[in-house]
């Protein structure tokens, strides 16, 4: 019996379980895939016990993917590259620490569109934990990189992914006259911001981040294709705006669906059964 699950707080909505659970069950593994919500003190003691309980592996979400990073014996290149680990593997007694969500972010636009980014330009909106990773990915999959953010300072630091080399990679005001100049040699624009998520209704009348859009709307132009990584809701504000604009465009089940897959390669080297995990998502999203 395979023993897996996911560890974040909150975690009581994530999808992984369903997800993880359906493909095993088609793939004929036995095995049983949870959710763990974990306080922040016991990390260390979650980790630990998985290991000692048998467990093949764990995936992590927010807001442990930085935070899990002492309780690891190894990081694989992925994780090294951005200090965040979404998966890990108990194995031969060491704890391996895996990041699968920019391979996800790739193989979802790959599989769904045909796309690669090689050679595009692409402009990331948003600095946080998931654009390190898409940036990362971008990078290595030699896209010239712009990114935006509301907060400069952040965008910043992560300039260190291409090691300061500003032909690869350039930090671009979020104003609109600053942004403005660059759209028309912007191939793809990735919103990897929180903006434009289903919260909860009481979130959301403190927060109407959920009506803004990550960028303006003039922006937006008939070449760009656009990816809104968000799964919940499946169609943005962004994704509906830049669809009137004429834009592709791309939503963040394909990226949650691919990050999973990844972490099957990495668990037991074998690819799951793709399309029952997007039905699993499907059927767990509104
Ligand atoms: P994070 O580390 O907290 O980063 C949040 C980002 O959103 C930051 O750049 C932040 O800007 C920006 N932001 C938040 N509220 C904003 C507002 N009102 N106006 C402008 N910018 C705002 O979060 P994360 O882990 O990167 O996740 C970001 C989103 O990606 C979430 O919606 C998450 O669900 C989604 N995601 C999807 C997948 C997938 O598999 N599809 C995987 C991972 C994440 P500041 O730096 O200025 O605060």
């Amino acid at each position: 019996m395979e023993l897996l699950g996911v560890i974040g707080n909150p975690i009581a909505h994530s999808l992984s379980p369903a997800m993880h659970q359906a493909a095993l069950k088609a793939a004929g593994k036995e095995g049983r895939y949870l959710a763990f919500l974990v306080e922040p003190e016991e990390l260390g003691p979650a980790v630990y016990g998985a290991k000692a309980l048998g467990f093949t592996g764990l995936n992590v979400t927010i807001p442990f993917k930085e935070q899990v990073l002492p309780y690891l014996d190894q990081l694989t290149p992925e994780a090294a590259a951005i200090q965040s680990v979404n998966t890990i593997a108990f194995s031969g007694g060491r704890i391996i620490g895996h990041s699968t969500d920019g391979a996800g972010f790739a193989a979802a636009a790959k599989h769904e569109l045909g796309y690669d980014f090689s050679g595009k330009t692409a402009l990331v909106v948003g600095a946080g934990g998931a654009a390190r990773a898409v940036v990362a990915q971008l990078l290595a999959e030699q896209c010239r990189v712009y990114i935006t953010n509301r907060t400069e300072q952040r965008a910043r630091a992560l300039l260190a992914l291409a090691g300061g080399d500003t032909e690869r990679l350039a930090v671009v005001p979020m104003q609109r006259q600053n942004l403005e100049p660059i759209m028309g040699r912007v191939d793809v624009v990735i919103n990897t911001t929180s903006v434009g998520m289903a919260k909860n209704k009481e979130a959301a009348a403190g927060h109407p981040a959920e009506l803004e859009l990550p960028i303006a709307a003039e922006l937006l132009l008939p070449r760009h294709l656009v990816i809104d990584i968000i799964y919940n809701p499946k169609r943005t504000l962004f994704l509906e705006t830049a669809e009137k604009k004429g834009c592709r465009v791309q939503n963040g089940v394909g990226m949650l669906v691919w990050q999973a897959v990844k972490a099957w390669e990495f668990w037991w080297g074998i690819t799951p059964p793709v399309d029952v995990m997007y039905q699993a998502v499907e059927a767990s999203l509104p």
